[in-house]
């Protein structure tokens, strides 16, 4: 059974306060009545020692029980409800305070027994009697009877004190319970509007619109977090759906261009405009070239995505191999009266293959060389640092637009300003080598400015 987040809080929060109340009135109940009935107890002892001593203060005014001021005595005993006899040493009874005092009590006691509490009505006792030897100068002179009845030890006064007690306790439960239901009703609304507002929104999302966003107005962390995931998750949904399908517009439009070349081509041979002269063938042949590069390439993709991409891993001087790629590039930079400039320390070691860094830097170099103005220039810079070692290629080329930015590693992916500048790339160039420096366990990164340059920085782990 599944229940609503509301009633689960409600309910939970309901049953704490239930149980602590409960733990509450007990514990103290418990300790409370312990600490009253030792009180009472010592008043008890008390009691009994003050009638002790008064009958030892009176036999020491006479020296002698026979002139004894029994009126004293007989207050005493009224007035704490006890029964009080004195005996001489024979036995005999000298003074006795007679019980009608006592029985007067215990029986307005049992009347009132049924509209009292269970507490006090437990503790409505029997008649005790006890006896203590009256000792005076270390001599014993008689004996003294006490005797009382068990109310007397707990007085109506502090019945009434424990019942007050437990009805305080029942009344400050009941305050709880409501004060703990409005705190409940009103927390788990704060919880669960924005939890409903989500998933309203991934259901929307799931009906396959991408373009709602969960718009939550909530300062709880983790709420606010799944909220912004869900809109995270959409945006990158809409960016994929945007980039699929600009994905089969590109590779048409790769495919085609060459297409087109070959049967215009072909359809100008067979209507004898044109003659099949070797350039022309060649002109073919190129075009071929450039499809059957592209049908390499996605397999390439392919292999590298499928991560069964197998690096042929050793301990290599990079400065060298990095040095040596740029000297390779020179010649074609020269031409074009590019500069190529390196800023590159001695013995930068690295565990990588050396294949795929060479055709990562390649792709990196030979896009710059693509995308570069009149007196152009490229930079390559490496640095080691603790845990990484970092390359970067800064060019002062056309740049790639911030609208464009985010996307130059998708695969077929280029930005409208090379379709138009014909470099014979297909857009697969950068999802390559992306692949390649991430199954070397690295990053790459990209920052470019339109107009002004563009740097590549890719960051492999140190080893
Ligand atoms: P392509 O084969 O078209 O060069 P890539 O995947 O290598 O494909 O690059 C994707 C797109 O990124 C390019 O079409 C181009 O628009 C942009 N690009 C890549 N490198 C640079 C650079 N150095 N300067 C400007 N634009 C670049």
């Amino acid at each position: 059974m599944k229940i609503s987040l509301m009633k689960k809080l409600s309910l939970g929060f309901l049953l704490t306060i239930l149980g602590s109340i409960v733990l509450t009135s007990l514990i103290s109940n418990y300790t409370v009545g312990k600490e009253f009935r030792k009180y009472l107890f010592d008043e008890h002892k008390l009691k009994i020692d003050n009638v002790i001593k008064l009958v030892e203060d009176l036999y020491n005014e006479q020296n002698s029980f026979s002139n004894i001021n029994q009126y004293e005595i007989q207050r005493y005993a009224e007035m704490e409800e006890l029964y009080v006899e004195i005996r001489d040493l024979s036995n005999d009874t000298i003074y006795s305070s007679g019980n009608s005092h006592l029985m007067h009590k215990n029986m307005m006691e049992n009347m009132m027994g049924p509209m009292m509490s269970n507490f006090s009505k437990m503790n409505i006792g029997e008649y005790t009697e006890n006896k203590y030897p009256l000792i005076i100068d270390n001599k014993n002179v008689g004996t003294i009877v006490i005797g009382y009845f068990g109310t007397s030890y707990l007085s109506s006064g502090s019945v009434t004190f424990i019942n007050t007690l437990n009805h305080s306790f029942i009344l400050s439960a009941f305050i709880a319970l409501i004060f703990g239901l409005i705190i409940s009703i009103i927390i788990s609304r704060q919880l669960s509007k924005p939890l409903v507002k989500i998933t309203e929104t991934a259901n929307e999302m799931r009906d396959g619109n991408l373009s709602v966003r969960a718009l939550v107005n909530t300062n709880t962390k983790e709420i606010s977090e799944l909220s912004s995931s869900i809109n995270y998750l959409a945006e990158t949904l809409s960016k994929q759906e945007m980039l699929r399908k600009r994905l089969t517009s590109d590779m048409a439009h790769e495919l085609r261009t060459p297409l087109t070349t070959l049967k215009t081509h072909v359809e100008a041979f067979i209507d004898g405009i044109w003659e099949p002269s070797v350039e022309r063938l060649e002109d073919f042949y190129e075009e071929i070239e450039r499809l059957t590069k592209l049908v390499d390439n996605l397999r390439n993709l392919a292999r590298i995505e499928q991560a069964n991409l197998n690096l042929n891993k050793s301990y290599v001087n990079l400065s060298n191999e990095l040095d040596k790629i740029i000297d390779a590039f020179k010649p074609l930079y020269i031409k074009k009266n590019y500069e190529l400039t390196s800023n590159i320390p001695l013995e930068v070691n690295a565990t990588l293959d050396k294949d795929k860094f060479k055709q990562i830097m390649n792709n990196l170099l030979l896009n710059s060389y693509k995308y570069l103005k009149p007196n152009g220039k490229v930079e390559v810079i490496l640095r080691k640092e603790k845990q990484s070692i970092i390359i970067k290629v800064i060019d002062n080329g056309i740049g790639i637009s911030e609208k464009d930015l985010p996307y130059i590693f998708e695969r077929f992916y280029r930005s409208d300003v090379s379709r138009t500048k014909h470099t014979g790339g297909s857009g697969i160039g950068l999802t390559i080598t992306k692949s390649l420096v991430e199954a070397h366990g690295g990053k790459i990164y990209v920052e470019s400015k339109l107009n002004e340059g563009t740097t590549f920085s890719i960051e492999f782990p140190a080893t």
